[in-house]
């Protein structure tokens, strides 16, 4: 039964009807393609060049700079407003509100429940093992007809492993509704991620983001990778402005710098596994878990005071000791060498009684 389901996959069965019927907000610029020298098309101010002009909806010159780097086709591109946009719009145009579900694999990213509820959309939790790996056929179990997203986070966050190909194949391969894959935290990883299954699997989303490693999380700005049927439907239903005109600036100008960024993400693995031997050796921290990520998920005994402990000295971590499997657990970023080695200081100095 679940080896036939992908068979009889079609992307526009999931499309909401009102999405599918939607004549979309043409603008100015969508008519005028071409060079021209007088623009009275969009009731903008003539002065203060160049931010007095609409950006381009279409974001084309960003798009096939980041297509290009990516290996990845123009039309299989989609650009939001950091990937919350994108994880939004797959809302409106897939889930139809008080009817259809989303599953969440979890623990992991908060935004997928929070543009659930947002949406009326419900939500299916299906539990990590406890060694945080994904149990494929649990979250097909949890598949039913309804079901139009499926949201695996790898590397998850804040758990920091990635999951296994296969299991993330067999999902992809078996389920009838959309599987989102969000790599935020792919350059990190030593896991190649799923961008290269783009072109061949039609239930495939990749989400990508400019905001870690490339140190952008200021202009905002998400990368979507998804059949083009698919990536068509989100881009009706953007704002057509949706990417700003500094935004768009900001990152051609960023994304030409092409050794910048390899070089930070360099630098920051090689500070995680000094931090990650520096907190292993502390008395207060009960266990380091393994991280793929630019952040390590930490165990310690008394979460809630070690993080005002933290705070009261200046250095801000994330307590996620009240989500699930994450009992006791902080999560501390990879930060500089001399922000980590305060937080390691700072911790040294912590009374164990
Ligand atoms: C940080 C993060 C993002 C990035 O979101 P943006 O809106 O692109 O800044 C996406 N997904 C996960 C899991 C993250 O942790």
């Amino acid at each position: 039964m679940k080896e036939r389901m992908n068979r009889r996959f079609d992307l526009h069965k999931l499309i909401r009807k009102n999405i599918l019927e939607l004549e979309p907000y043409a603008s100015a610029r969508d008519d005028f393609s071409g060079s021209a020298s007088v623009f009275l098309d969009a009731n903008e101010n003539p002065y203060n060049s160049p931010l007095n002009r609409y950006p381009d909806p279409g974001q084309l010159e960003l798009k096939r700079r980041i297509a290009g780097m990516r290996g990845q086709a123009l039309e299989n591109l989609f650009l939001g407003n950091g990937s919350d946009e994108g994880i939004d719009l797959l809302f409106r145009v897939l889930c139809e509100p008080g009817k259809d579900n989303v599953i969440t694999v979890d623990p992991t990213y908060g935004m997928y429940g929070v543009c659930a509820k947002i949406n009326d959309v419900e939500r299916r939790s299906v539990l990590l093992s406890e060694d945080f790996s994904l149990d494929p056929d649990a979250v097909l179990d949890a598949v039913d007809p309804s079901t139009k997203l499926i949201f695996l986070c790898s590397p998850n966050n804040p758990t920091a492993n990635s999951y296994r190909q296969e299991a993330m194949e067999k999902i992809l391969d078996r389920a009838p509704c959309m599987v989102v894959v969000d790599e935020a935290y792919i350059d990190f990883s030593s896991s190649e991620g799923c961008l290269s299954l783009v072109p061949e699997k039609q239930n495939l989303v990749v989400l990508q983001t400019l905001s870690k490693a490339w140190g952008l999380a200021g202009i905002r700005l998400g990368m979507l990778f998804a059949h083009p049927d698919l990536v068509r439907y989100l881009s009706r239903v953007k704002y057509p402005y949706n990417i700003n005109a500094l935004t768009l600036d900001k990152a051609l100008t960023e994304l030409a710098e092409t050794g910048q960024a390899a070089r930070w993400i360099r630098m920051i693995l090689e500070e995680r596994e000094h931090l990650v031997a520096q907190l292993e050796s502390l008395e207060v921290i009960r266990k380091v878990y393994p991280t793929d990520a630019n952040f390590v998920l930490v165990q310690v005994a008394d979460p809630a005071g070690l993080y005002a402990y933290l705070m009261q000295r200046g250095v801000i971590v994330r307590d996620r000791s009240s989500v699930p499997l994450c009992g006791g657990c902080l999560r501390i970023t990879v930060g500089t060498p001399g922000e980590n080695r305060k937080l390691i200081d700072t911790l040294k100095t912590y009374p164990m009684s």
